[in-house]
């Protein structure tokens, strides 16, 4: 390994490597800005004052009010007024801040069991467990699930999270086309040469896993067909629902609800509360053996703190609301609102020319602007017209499919959305961005 000029290896060598990559400099000042509100369809930007190449001088006193269409505030609960944020502070006034323990130690608080009690009967499984952290859901479960001699055969296009606890768990990992079903199935059956077989031995288990709603192609997973496929070779399936619980299924309870399948036939349903429930954390949700199994084997829950109480506060209040529980229709009202705007929004943009990625019901919509240089100029030109965005590309993407990724809230009003539209009409022209434009149809 090469050494610097102090004789030492260099700490952060693969990152020095990233980091000197001339688009990545480019682009630096898109991402960590610092925010000074609530991330709701709106949210304020602190300016900062950078060179042509997007480097950083100073942060400046004056602020910027800017539509929100980059935060994961899918049914627009990402308040600090209202219900939720009523609950939680008191919830802070009654427990504090911190359970300053694990769940097995001191840190079950009331609340985390009331949750998990409501995940389980929200989501039609037996039982839920709750962690802290959506991210360290998958990365620390996987490896309770999986060990050496499994077999995990899994989309490419899942997941960090999901990729760093196979890699922690030393199973086989097999990767199969983006949500290709023929792909799935051949992978399988490579694997499994005359029977379960791994060198002459059987596989421990074969695992299927995938996202509901993928989280940088807006794609939805094409359940029923995994389904068939799970039966046909008796696999299990993983479904991570960060995406998609809450903003799909007319009752808001995820990919199941989305295409009407029976929770039971997913064995472990695992999801976030950070994106529909405007809160932090993820859950497991499943049979009673495999949750009793993760209360007594998961990283997660034995040696790392547990959820706040005021995060699982909000929880439960958006999830009885997304449930009806609260004795209103507001919840239902939220769930339909989202699936209006992401459908006008994805058919606008289909006009104007630009190319989306995903399925029409997915509140996730990836622009493609393909060039990693062009991300840092349309998230520059977006920020002047105060609209805040995000920005994707290689590695959380593949390197000539940069892109900006738009999450739709029911938050948004039809004012907000034409206001974005008609700033990516005028700058797409400009920006190379109407790349389904025939020559006719241009301006
Ligand atoms: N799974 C998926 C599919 C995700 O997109 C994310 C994060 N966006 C996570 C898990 C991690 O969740 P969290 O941000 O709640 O830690």
């Amino acid at each position: 390994t090469e050494k610097n000029r102090d004789g030492y290896v260099p700490l952060y060598d693969a990152f020095e490597r990233f980091y000197s990559c001339y688009v990545y400099r480019r682009v630096k000042d898109c991402w960590n800005r610092p925010i000074c509100s609530v991330p709701s369809d709106t949210l304020v930007l602190k300016d900062r004052i950078t060179n042509d190449y997007g480097w950083t001088f100073e942060f400046t006193g004056t602020r910027t009010k800017c539509i929100n269409l980059g935060s994961y505030n899918y049914l627009g609960f990402a308040q600090n007024s209202g219900p939720c944020a009523e609950d939680s502070i008191q919830a802070i006034g009654k427990y504090g801040i911190s359970t300053s323990s694990t769940r097995r130690e001191l840190g079950t608080n009331t609340l985390h069991n009331e949750l998990e009690v409501l995940t389980a009967q929200f989501l039609g499984a037996e039982d839920a467990i709750v962690f802290g952290m959506g991210f360290a859901t998958n990365a620390l479960n996987l490896p309770s699930l999986i060990s050496p001699g499994c077999l995990v055969v899994s989309d490419e296009k899942n997941h960090a999270s999901i990729i760093l606890g196979l890699r922690l768990s030393g199973a086989t990992v097999k990767v199969y086309e983006h949500n290709n079903m023929k792909s799935l199935e051949q992978v399988i059956e490579k694997s499994i040469v005359n029977g379960q077989t791994l060198n002459g031995k059987p596989w421990k288990k074969i695992l299927i896993i995938l996202e509901g709603v993928f989280s940088m192609e807006g794609s939805i997973v094409k359940l029923p067909e995994i389904v068939d496929i799970k039966k046909k070779y008796g696999t299990y399936i993983y479904l991570d629902e960060a995406h998609s619980v809450g903003a799909t299924g007319p009752n808001g309870r995820g990919i199941t609800d989305y295409y009407g399948i029976d929770p039971k036939d997913i064995d472990i349903m695992m999801g976030t509360f950070t994106k529909s429930f405007g809160s932090a954390g993820g859950y497991i949700a499943g049979s009673k053996n495999l949750i009793d199994y993760l209360r007594t084997n998961s990283h997660a829950h034995c040696y790392a703190s547990s959820m706040a109480p005021a995060v699982a506060q909000q929880i439960l209040t958006s999830m009885k609301i997304i449930m009806g529980l609260d004795g209103t229709d507001e919840g239902k009202q939220r769930i339909d609102q989202l699936a209006r705007n992401t459908r006008y929004f994805r058919k606008r943009l289909a006009q104007i020319g630009v190319i989306t990625y995903g399925h029409e019901d997915s509140p996730v919509v990836p622009m493609l602007v393909y060039l990693f240089s062009k991300i840092g100029a349309v998230v520059r030109t977006l920020t002047k017209r105060k609209i805040a965005v995000v920005g994707a590309g290689f590695p959380a993407t593949p390197i000539m499919e940069g892109r900006i990724r738009f999450c739709l809230s029911a938050a948004h009003t039809r004012e907000q959305l034409d206001y974005f539209l008609q700033a990516i009409d005028e700058i797409g022209s400009t920006l190379g961005l109407k790349y389904s434009r025939k020559p006719q149809d241009a301006e």
